[in-house]
C-alpha cells in the first residue's frame, strides 16, 4: 500500500483502524484501550476540512475539527465559516478551537476543547481553565500520538500499526490540506492549494458582481 497523502489513503488508514479494533472517540472522556481520537487542525482551508469531513462521514468515522478564529487564511465569521461549522456538526464531527496563544474565547461554536496553533514548549501542555488542552494528559502521551506535520510522519505512516492494533490507543493529528490537495512534498501541496484557491476566489469575485472581463 503506497503511503500517499491523499484522501484515498486517508480512508485506508481509517479502514486499517477499524480492522485493528479501534473506535472513533472525541476529547470528552479520557481515552481507553482501543480509543482512536481523530484530530484535525485546520490551519489553511475550510474547503479542505469539509472534503475530509465528508469522506470520514462516508466511511462512518468521526473526528474533532479545530478551527481558527484568527486565521489569516480563512474567516470563520463569514457566511462560509458559519456554513462550515454547521456542516461539520451535521456530519457528526465535533468542533474545537485552534487557538493562537494566549487567546481562548470559547463561544457557542466550539466544544470546550483547545489545540494551540504552533505552540511553544512553555505552554504547550499546560492546563487551560474551562477547556481540555489536547496536548495534556490523559489525552496526550508521546507514545500514543502521531502527526502528519509538514507532510512528514516522524515514525512513519501508522496504517500498519493501526491494522495490527499496535497502539493501546492513539491521538492521530492530521491536517486536511495535506490530504486534499495533490503533491509529493509540502511545497507542491501548498502550491496546488493556492491554485485551487485562485479559482475559488475568481468565482467569489464574480458572485460579488466584480467585472472580470
Ligand atoms: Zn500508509
Ligand atoms: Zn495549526
Amino acid at each position: 500500500m503506497p503511503c500517499a497523502f491523499t484522501l484515498d489513503h486517508y480512508a485506508e488508514l481509517l479502514d486499517a483502524a477499524r480492522a485493528g479494533g479501534y473506535r472513533f472517540v472525541y476529547f470528552d472522556a479520557p481515552p481507553v484501550t482501543g480509543s482512536l481520537v481523530l484530530r484535525h487542525d485546520v490551519d489553511l482551508s475550510l474547503d479542505a476540512a469539509l472534503r475530509m469531513a465528508e469522506r470520514e462521514n462516508s466511511v462512518g468515522a468521526s473526528a474533532t475539527y479545530f478551527l481558527m478564529t484568527e486565521s489569516v487564511f480563512y474567516n470563520l465569521a463569514s457566511s462560509e465559516g458559519t456554513a462550515a461549522v454547521a456542516r461539520l456538526r451535521e456530519l457528526g464531527h465535533r468542533v474545537g478551537l485552534h487557538a493562537v496563544y494566549p487567546n481562548v474565547v470559547l463561544d457557542e461554536r466550539f466544544d470546550p476543547v483547545v489545540a494551540w496553533h504552533n505552540p511553544d514548549p512553555g505552554y504547550m501542555t499546560a492546563p487551560i481553565p474551562g477547556a481540555v488542552n489536547v496536548m495534556e494528559a490523559p489525552y496526550f502521551d508521546p507514545a500514543t500520538y502521531r502527526s502528519d506535520s509538514n507532510q512528514r510522519w516522524r515514525f512513519g505512516c501508522p496504517h500498519d500499526e493501526l491494522r495490527a492494533g499496535a497502539f493501546a490507543w492513539l491521538q492521530l493529528l492530521t491536517h486536511p490540506e495535506i490530504w486534499v490537495y495533490p503533491g509529493s512534498t509540502m511545497g507542491e501541496t501548498m502550491r496546488a492549494m493556492l491554485d485551487a484557491e485562485r479559482e475559488r476566489r475568481l468565482e467569489q469575485l464574480a458572485a460579488d458582481r466584480v467585472d472580470l472581463a
